[in-house]
Order: structure tokens, then C-alpha cells, then sequence
């Protein structure tokens, strides 16, 4: 009895709150981790991305009580988690790995979710109908249950890695650990296993998650520690540690980061390396709209070619491009039409570009100006045409009548990439 109250009072009761404080970990002379911190609520996702061997799997480890911090201290509810009981721990604490381990090999589907209740079951080894009740349960969130009585060996990859996540459930944890657990799944699964995650998260649990993939940690996660060679260098929001310059530092690529319009999540697009500061003194002028200049600007600066714009609207996604590459620009203000010191600003920009770049843009009263700027200055004009102008024109006409001067005198595309060359061999 003195001991059984001894082990309750040293051991966590409380709500699953994660305190990582100064943790450096080792293996044997090998630092993988150095001076980690980290608190996680309930309720919330945190991601830890970073390159392989950045530590992100240590972290785990350290916090699942398998790997021992040299330096520093993890506590669950402030008790120290190597003074937890591994059946206690196990009680609050599941951990989904990479791949699903084959010592599950001749057990069925139920016996392996069955496996996850073994922390709540007492010491005769009797299963309750609270623990199949459980167990129920994490097989349907999972989508498992339909394969209940099957070998989990007979079962694909994706079904095995869902089981395990169905084991980790049986636990009713209060903090779940995932260390890159969808990372062998096809896109549909990831995210049906990643909306679990948040209505876990809804229900209270913590999720602590090492996401290879950033454009999924950004969508789920709260916030996101991104780690490099055991040390964590940016925690925040997404917003915070997804910024170009951390992708960089980190991962040594270039990335464009922007709100997706439709999940309004950060997306994240990684992008050929550029080298700033090995343009060509010849310019070409790009005039952009509607996100049709991000390409052509993107495609122009690769080649080494140096790039202007003009007019953008500071909302358009070609804005955000043309800033991305730090390129010469007239800027309007969003939805507004140009105004008449923007427009002398563009034509000043036309003026100096050996080639201006028409993309397949679409007319209308806010960026006529564009166009008249076009006729008015550009000393070559090359236009791309996907699509007829009628279908582009909603000026009543007139941008089709300055589109027609301009086209009879220019030459015209079809597609980006023999403009590209065309461009290219004008420049040199
Ligand atoms: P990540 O999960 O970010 O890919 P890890 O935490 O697995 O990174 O690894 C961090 C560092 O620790 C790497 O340099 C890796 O080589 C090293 N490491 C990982 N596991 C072991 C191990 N069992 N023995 C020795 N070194 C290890």
C-alpha cells in the first residue's frame, strides 16, 4: 500500500501538459540535441519539421521516455518523465512511429488495437467490455474496423500504419506523439489522418507530430518548432518559422510561401535556386496581371535575365512574385486603377527594357493603362496568346483595337516556353 501511494503521488494525474526545459541528448559521445524547449498544452498541434538528422525523432524519444536527456529535464503535469512508471506513462503518452514494425506479424487487426489497452488493463490480464468498447472505437476512427479479423500482415501499408495509429488511440492518450507516421501514405490518407489529428486535438489531446512534409505541417499544426542539426532555430506560428529565409537556413532551398486561397493555410512551394547578383545588364519588362506575370517573371529571372514590372496591384499574386525576386516595380494600390504617376512610372520602366513581355492577361478599365503604356513605350514587344483577346477584353472593344496594333507588330506564342527562347536569343 506505501508503495502503491508513493508511486501515485510522484506520478502525473494532471490535465497531459508537455514541459521540454534544456534538453541536450546524446548518443554515447554524439550530440543530437542541443538545449531544447519546448511547452505543449492540451489541445494543441505542434509540428517539428526540419531536415533528416535535424533531431526531430530524438525530441520524440526524449519525450516518450526512451532516450534520457543528458542535460535539462522533461516533465509531464511538472513530474519528470523518467520518474514516471512505463505503464503509467504509457497510460497518458502513445507514440506512432515512422513504419509499422513486423513483430505484429501473426496477430490480427482487433489484437494489435487490443495491445494499445495493456497500460489500463489490471494485473490479471482481463480485458473489460470498457477496454473492447475502446478499442471499438479506435477502429472506426480510424477507418480499421472493417479489417478487424484480419492478419494486420495481409493489410497494406497505409491499412498497417492506420492500425497503429488505432493501437495509439486504444491508449487513450492524453498527449500522442507521431513521428513522420503518415509519411509512407498516399496523399488521402495523410489527410484524413491529419483531420483526426485536429478533432483529437478538439477533444483535448496534445499532438506532438514530426511532419516531413511542410505544406501539411502548415495546414494542421498551431505552431511549429523547425529544427537544424539538434538545434531548434525558429518556434512560432507557422507564419513565423515558415518564412523564406528560415527554409533557406534550414533545408538550403529556395521556397516561395503564400496564403493558399483555398485553405487559406500557409502553402509552401519550393523553387529552383537563383543566384541575386548575376543578372544581365539588358532588361526585359514584364507586364503582369491576375497572377499571368508570376510565371514569366519566375521563368526570366531563372535564366539570369533582369526583370522589371509593371503595373501591379499589390493584392495579385504577381505582386508577390515580383517581390519574391526583389525585381523592379510600378505598384498600384489594390483594385484601384492606375494612377497617372504609376503609369509614368511603368512607361519609364518600358523604356528602359530591351524586350517587353505581354503574358495572356485580361483587360479591363483598372489596367487599360497597361496596355496603352505597351503601344505608347515598348521598343519590342513580344506577346504570349494562349487564348483569343475577345474572350480577355472587358473594355467594350478598345483593348482589342491597341491589342490588334500591337499583335500586327509583334511576335506572337503560343506557349511560355518558345517566348523563352526567343527572349533569350535577343538578349544573349
Ligand atoms: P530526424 O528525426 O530529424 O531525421 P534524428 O533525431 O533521427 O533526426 O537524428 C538526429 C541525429 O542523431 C542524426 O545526426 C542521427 O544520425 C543521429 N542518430 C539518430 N539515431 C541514432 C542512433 N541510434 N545512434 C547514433 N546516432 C543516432
Amino acid at each position: 500500500m506505501r508503495l502503491l501511494g508513493k508511486e501515485r503521488s510522484s506520478e502525473t494525474q494532471g490535465p497531459g501538459r508537455v514541459q521540454v526545459d534544456g534538453v541536450d541528448c546524446y548518443y554515447l559521445q554524439t550530440q543530437a540535441l542541443n538545449s531544447a524547449y519546448l511547452t505543449v498544452q492540451p489541445g494543441e498541434v505542434i509540428g517539428l519539421v526540419g531536415p533528416n538528422g535535424s533531431g526531430k525523432t530524438t525530441l520524440l524519444k526524449a519525450i516518450s521516455g526512451v532516450l534520457r536527456p543528458q542535460v535539462g529535464i522533461i516533465t509531464l503535469d511538472d513530474v519528470d518523465v523518467y520518474r514516471i512508471k512505463p505503464k503509467r506513462l504509457a497510460q497518458q503518452m502513445a507514440v506512432v512511429p515512422q513504419s509499422t514494425d513486423t513483430f505484429f506479424f501473426d496477430f490480427t487487426v482487433e489484437e494489435v488495437v487490443l495491445m494499445g489497452r495493456s497500460p489500463h488493463i489490471n494485473f490479471l490480464g482481463t480485458e473489460s467490455t470498457h477496454d473492447f468498447d475502446v478499442v471499438q472505437k479506435a477502429l472506426e476512427m480510424t477507418d480499421v474496423a472493417r479489417f478487424a479479423d484480419r492478419k494486420i500482415n495481409e493489410l497494406s501499408g497505409g491499412e498497417q500504419q492506420r492500425v497503429i495509429i488505432a493501437r495509439a488511440l486504444a491508449q487513450e492518450p492524453k498527449i500522442l506523439l507521431l513521428d513522420e507516421a503518415t509519411s509512407q501514405l498516399d496523399i488521402g490518407i495523410k489527410i484524413e489522418i491529419f483531420d483526426l489529428v485536429r478533432r483529437l486535438a478538439a477533444s483535448g489531446i496534445a499532438v506532438i507530430a514530426a511532419i516531413h512534409d511542410l505544406n501539411l505541417a502548415a495546414q494542421y499544426c498551431d505552431r511549429l518548432l523547425l529544427l537544424k542539426r539538434g538545434e531548434i532555430i525558429a518556434d512560432g506560428t507557422v507564419e513565423e518559422v515558415l518564412t523564406q529565409e528560415h527554409i533557406a537556413e534550414a533545408f538550403g532551398v529556395s521556397a516561395f510561401v503564400r496564403k493558399h486561397p483555398i485553405t487559406n493555410a500557409f502553402s509552401i512551394t519550393l523553387l529552383p535556386r537563383h543566384t541575386p547578383g548575376e543578372r544581365s545588364s539588358a532588361k526585359v519588362h514584364v507586364i503582369p496581371g491576375g497572377g499571368k506575370g508570376a510565371p514569366v517573371i519566375h521563368a526570366l529571372v531563372q535564366r539570369g535575365l533582369s526583370v522589371s514590372a509593371g503595373v501591379v496591384n499589390t493584392l495579385d499574386t504577381d505582386y508577390e512574385v515580383a517581390q519574391y525576386f526583389s525585381i523592379e516595380c510600378a505598384v498600384e494600390a489594390p483594385f484601384s486603377p492606375i494612377s497617372s504617376e504609376v503609369h509614368s512610372r511603368n512607361l519609364q520602366l518600358i523604356q528602359e527594357a530591351a524586350i517587353v513581355v505581354l503574358p495572356n492577361i485580361c483587360f479591363g478599365p483598372a489596367n487599360l493603362k497597361n496596355l496603352e503604356a505597351a503601344e505608347l513605350a515598348a521598343d519590342k514587344l513580344v506577346i504570349v496568346e494562349e487564348t483569343p483577346i475577345e474572350s480577355r477584353d472587358f473594355t467594350h472593344g478598345v483593348a482589342q483595337r491597341i491589342y490588334g496594333d500591337l499583335r500586327s507588330n509583334s511576335p506572337v506564342f503560343a506557349e511560355l516556353t518558345t517566348l523563352l527562347a526567343y527572349v533569350e536569343s535577343h538578349i544573349g
